[in-house]
């Protein structure tokens, strides 16, 4: 892992990171065998921090395209209708029909036709992601609203639900503002 080192009047090691660089804030006399010791003990911190960098540059970036935002749309017809028939025998439901939509605000819905659809978007998270969203959905055939039982199904189909829909309440609303 290569850092900057930065010497001050400091009295203790500080650590930031940045895109481009990490940075050593050192006291004068520090060694480098300390303040590589301190790297290294942080490695973890270090690169969780600079994946969330990454995830952030990625989703800040321009609107989205017409073509983009169809090309989406077509990659989620291609893929999110066979994880709804994986996890539909699992929460233990039937469902219609499975649209996919451009959305500006809700990542999935359900009808009481019992028809599914989610936002092309999805396609821009992780596959998690998009499980997580698949399982809310079909649970919702089952409990119509957001009470313990719901969640208490979610969280039986899929145990990680509530990592990754902590990731699209962090995430999800700039990758919404990418569809103007
Ligand atoms: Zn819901």
């Amino acid at each position: 892992m290569k850092y900057k080192i930065v010497r001050s009047s400091r009295k203790t090691l500080g650590l930031e990171v940045r895109e481009e660089e990490i940075i050593i804030r050192a006291p004068e006399r520090a060694s480098i065998k300390e303040i590589d010791n301190f790297v290294r003990s942080h490695r973890d911190w270090i690169e969780k921090k600079l994946k969330k960098l990454e995830e952030q540059r990625k989703q800040a970036q321009e609107p989205l395209t017409d073509e983009e935002l169809n090309a989406l749309v077509s990659a989620a017809k291609e893929y999110i209708p066979g994880r709804v028939a994986h996890y539909a025998p699992i929460v233990g439901v039937r469902y219609g029909r499975v649209t996919i939509r451009k959305q500006h605000t809700r990542w999935g819905s359900c009808s009481a036709k019992r028809n599914l659809s989610f936002n092309c978007l999805l396609m821009l998270t992780p596959p998690e992601v998009i499980d997580s969203v698949v399982v809310h959905e079909l649970c919702h055939l089952k409990e119509m609203n957001h009470s313990r039982r719901f969640y208490h199904e979610v969280i039986k189909a899929y145990p990680e639900y509530r990592k990754w829909d902590k990731w699209l309440r962090e995430n999800g609303r700039a990758i919404m503002m990418r569809n103007k």
